[in-house]
């Protein structure tokens, strides 16, 4: 048996996870799971890095983390623990593939299937923020040559073995000339080692509108930090929901596997929320352990539930769905299609 650590996180996390496992468990996958308690409750009983040392340790054993969202505490000194976890843990890489799921979950862009890679340590995310003045605070944007070396090369090495045909790079060099001019430069530099694959630039902005309008031109898009963040959730909401994307996030030791969006407090605990996003990356996780059958078994059992207009309220469809289902009897129906 393979041990996984799991979080349940905040707001929706309990119930997608709970959703999730009941999936996991029933598909036979040979996987036990050790759970953590990390985010709010830790936060407010007064730890302001959201994790104890023993959940690290646990981390650390068991190298693959499932991992619900959580909530971070508005103010107070509270530091993000997902951005602490990517960069403690050296999750480098972060990618967020998003795919329409037409016709069987509504949306105006049948033809969308975009892989986002994104950098997961530098950049506006580095945690480097300050107070200067009363009146003025300071973040500063870190960008080094190996990370951009890093991810661009991941991003290229990820098209070539998912027979993807593009790299998109999104940057803003024409305002920021040196950090954003640097991944660039470096996208330029990594992009000649890769003659097969077609590789090209935007600037983020008109990037970011062009993908909301075509999504269908774009394959695989390798971006920084901040910018990864925002475009995946725009290509995820134009594909059918943000409750539909999963993540993984890649280290050389640890891998950590979560949905894309956040611990939606406005809907959690009422049973009501898509547990797919979490879904998708325990599949991406059963893949990454070797355990192919079973992430086919679930994957497929997935697609036929929604084929069959099962589906929770975010993608709720007069015309295509045929039942309206919580997150709990959503599982049920994935696992009554294995
Ligand atoms: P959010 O992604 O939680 O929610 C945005 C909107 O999408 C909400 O209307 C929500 O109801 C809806 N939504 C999200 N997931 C859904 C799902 N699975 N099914 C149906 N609808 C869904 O973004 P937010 O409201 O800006 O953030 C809430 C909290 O989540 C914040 O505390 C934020 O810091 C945290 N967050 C955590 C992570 C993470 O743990 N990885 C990521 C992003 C945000």
């Amino acid at each position: 048996m393979r041990k996984v650590t799991i979080a349940k996180g905040d707001g929706i996390g309990p119930e997608i996870m709970e959703a999730v496992l009941k999936i996991i468990k029933k598909s036979n996958a040979p996987i036990d799971f050790e759970e953590i308690e990390i985010g709010e409750k830790v936060y407010l009983g007064g730890n302001t890095s959201g994790i104890s040392e023993a959940s690290w340790e646990v981390i650390r054993k068991n190298k693959v983390l499932l991992k619900a969202p959580i909530t971070t505490p508005q103010g107070g000194g509270y530091k993000s623990l997902n951005v602490t976890m990517r960069k403690a843990l050296g999750l480098f890489a972060n990618i967020r593939p998003c795919v329409s799921l037409h016709p069987f979950v509504a949306t105006n862009f049948p033809n969308l299937d975009v892989v986002i890679v994104r950098e997961n340590e530098e950049d506006l995310y580095a945690g480097i923020e300050h107070q200067q003045t009363d009146e003025v605070v300071q973040c500063l944007k870190l960008i080094s040559r190996p990370g951009c070396e890093k991810i661009i090369r991941y991003a290229f090495e990820y098209a070539q073995n998912y027979g993807r045909k593009k790299v998109t790079c999104f940057s803003k060099d024409n305002i920021m000339k040196q950090t954003d001019g640097l991944f660039h430069q470096v996208f330029k530099e990594i992009a000649m080692e890769y003659p097969n694959i077609e590789a090209n630039h935007m600037i983020i902005d008109i990037g970011t509108a062009y993908l909301a309008d075509h999504p269908e031109k774009f394959d695989v898009i390798v971006t920084s930090n901040l910018y990864g963040d925002i475009i995946s959730d725009v290509a995820a909401q134009i594909a059918g929901s943000v409750g539909l994307a999963g993540s993984v996030n890649i280290g050389n030791e640890c891998s950590m596997f979560e949905a894309i969006h956040g611990s939606a407090p406005d809907i959690a605990g009422q049973n009501i929320a898509n547990p797919s996003g979490l879904l998708q990356a325990a599949i991406a996780m059963l893949y990454h352990l070797g355990y192919a059958a079973e992430a086919t078994k679930i994957q497929n059992a997935w697609l036929k539930t929604l084929e069959e207009g099962i589906h929770t309220a975010d993608i709720y469809n007069d015309k295509l769905s045929k039942q309206l289902v919580g997150t709990s009897e959503f599982a049920d129906a994935v696992i009554a299609n294995f």
